[in-house]
């Protein structure tokens, strides 16, 4: 069974096609700069393709990756009809949607009342669904969405100490992302310790370009780093996560702006790249060996918050099993994960030098044998996730 996977951006589409017995990537691409005079496909054969032509729409974008997808030579099925269903990433889906749901015209209403808390992201992948509903008609497609996994959170947990009506009647209030990948590392935690995931007390730690931490107690989401939007949280690669509130009006002031520019400068020029010009922590790393102190700040500055979150997270679980990093930072810097839980010996958490230095790249502990709390590296495929989520939904 062949399942499409979309995550369709405002002027993006990212695609993946999965063999859902194999678990394996068929193949997968973006179309880049859509509505603008030349966009750009890139995409995965034997090697790396790209070329050039102009996307008008979401619609030309998707006829070319179905093109792509059924080329006669490179292409991976020989028919569009092959593809079972598609699933769909949407960003927000507010307090309507607490899984994922095949789409009908009640979700798409609900996608839609939610972009007031998503207006970058929900008309994008709203889009998408119903591009590939012309282009697909007849195929089953589910919604599946980054906040869903959160709304398990209590209200203790998710209420802003701001005015209650500033919730009820606009719906401020955290919501938290990356849920498909927290709930997907969760699971694969709970497998590794060998527990029923509702057993299982686990701080799941995504770093990747944006990051967020989850604390999961008897796997379902208690708490999580971002709030109403993904700018909330750690020090991201560019954006600069929970700062003073006053800030935005103090930096509207001084920058002679309005809120929507302040908001800007604190989503892209913010974070690891406001510190020290870089949000790639290659380059953070490099330019530290060279001695220089401003990429040496970025990353105390980003481990610190990050080990902030997970004392707090593992104080507020009273009792936690794992810690498990994921994503491109969590995944691929041992330096990252040695900074943010050194010296923690005495609260059980003692990570193995070996193991961290040395990861085979497996969903595997690299904790010392005798840490109370495991320490695991596990990385993350939100595709998978969403295309199991998709199967699931369906009942295929
Ligand atoms: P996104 O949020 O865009 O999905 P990813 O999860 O792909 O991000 O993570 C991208 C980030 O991962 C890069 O910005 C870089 O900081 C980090 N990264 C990738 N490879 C490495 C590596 N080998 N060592 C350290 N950091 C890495």
């Amino acid at each position: 069974m062949k399942i499409l996977v979309i995550n369709a951006g405002s002027s993006s589409l990212k695609y993946q096609l999965l063999d859902m017995t194999s678990k394996d990537d068929l193949a997968s691409g973006i179309v880049e700069r859509i509505g603008e005079d030349m966009g750009t496909m890139t995409y995965k054969t034997d090697g790396k393709e790209v070329f050039e032509k102009p996307f008008p729409t979401h619609k030309e974008a998707m006829v070319e990756v179905i093109n792509i997808l059924t080329d006669a030579d490179k292409g991976v099925v020989k028919d569009k009809a092959e593809i079972a269903a598609i699933g769909h990433r949407v960003v927000h889906g507010g307090e309507t949607f607490t899984e994922p749901a095949e789409v009908d015209a009640k979700v798409i209403e609900g996608i839609k009342a939610n972009i007031p808390l998503a207006p970058l992201h929900n008309p994008g992948n709203l889009t998408g669904i119903e591009t590939a509903m012309e282009l697909f008609p007849g195929v089953r497609q589910v919604a599946v969405f980054d906040t869903a996994f959160h709304q398990t959170m209590e209200p203790k947990v998710f209420t802003y100490g701001i005015p209650y009506e500033m919730y009820e009647k606009f719906g401020i209030r955290r919501y938290g992302f990356h849920g498909t990948s927290h709930k997907f590392v969760a699971r694969e935690t709970a497998k590794l310790l060998g527990k029923p995931l509702e057993e299982c007390n686990i701080v799941t730690v995504h770093l990747g370009n944006g990051g967020s931490l989850a604390a999961v107690k008897n796997g379902k989401c208690y708490d999580t780093s971002m709030g109403m939007t993904p700018l909330a949280g750690i020090i991201m690669g560019t954006r600069c996560g929970d700062i003073d509130p006053a800030i935005v009006g103090v930096l509207a002031e001084k920058l002679g702006t309005d809120v929507a520019g302040v908001e800007k400068v604190l989503t892209n020029d913010s974070g690891l790249k406001g510190i020290c010009g870089s949000n790639d922590l290659r380059d953070i790393h490099a330019r530290i060996e060279e001695g220089d102190k401003q990429a040496e700040l970025a990353l105390d500055m980003a481990c610190h918050k990050v080990r902030q979150f997970i004392g707090s997270y593992c104080f507020e679980l009273g009792k936690v099993d794992c810690i498990v990093f994921t994503a491109g930072i969590g995944e691929n810097d041992p330096e990252y994960r040695a900074r943010t839980l050194s010296g923690l010996e005495s609260f059980g958490i003692s990570v193995n030098n070996d193991k961290n230095w040395n990861w085979d790249r497996t969903p595997s502990f690299i904790s010392d044998d005798d840490s109370a709390v495991k320490v695991a590296i596990i990385a993350t495929n939100e595709e998978l996730e969403i295309a199991n989520d998709t199967v699931a939904v369906l009942g295929l």
